[in-house]
């Protein structure tokens, strides 16, 4: 079984120690990194253990169409 969401930390924990939040693929539940680190294992609310990095919104200027 393999665990993307620790293989992601070990890349980019230098520039993404904090407000780095996951969300859960299957019902979307954020869960922040302090939080999931704390877990006995990497787990959602709901059971699912798939999470997707959720990145802080960065202010930056993007024209919509
Ligand atoms: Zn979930």
């Amino acid at each position: 079984m393999s665990e993307p969401i620790q293989e992601n930390n070990q890349r980019e924990e230098k520039q993404a120690s904090f407000s780095v939040f996951y969300a859960c693929m299957r019902c979307g539940t954020k869960v922040s990194q302090s939080e999931l680190t704390r877990l006995p294992e990497i787990k959602c609310i709901c059971g699912f253990r798939v999470f997707t990095k959720v990145r802080p919104p960065v202010v930056k200027t993007i024209k919509a169409f």
